[in-house]
């Protein structure tokens, strides 16, 4: 049984102590969740008055990027080491703005992800096709580079400690949402690349989360599906009733 996680990726929202008052009000508010794993990913420079107001609570901490060197002359990064020092748990990699705006790369995303497990550190690794190459028909092509690009040389060990979030691009802060349909035949193709390259055991073990406008109203569907097993959450994770309401999701069956 893999255990439900739910993401929110605050993005460049929330100073440092606005970002300590907000996590104070979660952890207040959904911070004895057990059930479902509960993680948020603030700015860099918020992560540690974040990780002081969830003491106690059981939501974890992600960044939502890392450099792929340990340290050096990298003028503006941060590395692995760095934010496992400050408490993170899970490191977002390959967002599909970062893809967009900053020219990330799938090798890119590979010395990320190679990075963050040498340290200990989890990756969420963020696939998703754009709309053109869906409306082109290239959805599973652009997943399986994505994805494969991604887990380049790691070992089945490795594998299972990544997180994919699959979010497709035309989804993300636009307020349209894939069907629960549309989500679940490509979460169920990244487990069967999965299977093909590390075994079943491997794929049966890692979570596939869905991300893009996901929110109250569309979390339970969406969770319904067999191969949906966790949610990566923008806009919805900047209020504490909306994300409450998305950690508890009703469980169907
Ligand atoms: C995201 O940032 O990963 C995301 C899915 O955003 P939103 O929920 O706002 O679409």
């Amino acid at each position: 049984m893999r255990q439900a996680l739910i993401a929110g990726n605050w993005k460049m929202h929330k100073t440092p102590s606005e970002a300590r008052a907000f996590a104070a009000e979660l952890a207040r508010e959904i911070g004895r969740e057990r059930e479902t794993e509960v993680v948020v990913a603030p700015p860099f420079v918020s992560l540690l008055p974040v990780k002081e107001a969830l003491q106690g609570s059981s939501i974890k901490l992600a960044a939502q990027d890392t450099f792929w060197e340990m340290e050096g002359a990298f003028t503006g990064e941060v590395s692995p080491p760095m934010l496992k020092e400050v408490g993170c748990h899970y490191v977002i990699v390959g967002h599909s703005e970062r893809r967009t705006h900053f020219g990330e790369s799938d090798e890119a995303v590979n010395k990320k992800v190679k990075a963050l497990l040498k340290v200990g550190l989890r990756p969420i690794i963020c696939v998703g096709e754009r709309l053109e190459q869906r409306e082109a028909g290239q959805t599973f092509s652009v997943v399986k580079g994505q994805v494969e690009g991604a887990l380049d040389g790691l070992g089945a060990q490795e594998v299972s400690e990544v997180v994919i979030a699959y979010e497709p691009v035309w989804a993300i802060g636009t307020g349209r949402t894939a069907t629960p349909q549309q989500a679940s035949e490509v979460h169920a193709y990244i487990r069967g690349l999965l299977k093909e390259a590390f075994g079943e055991e491997v794929a049966e073990g890692v979570r596939i989360l869905y991300g893009g406008s996901v929110k109250p109203d569309n979390i339970d569907d969406l969770m319904a599906e067999a191969d949906i097993d966790g949610a990566l959450v923008g806009g919805a994770s900047l209020k504490v009733d909306s994300f409450s309401r998305i950690v508890r999701f009703r469980r169907s069956g």
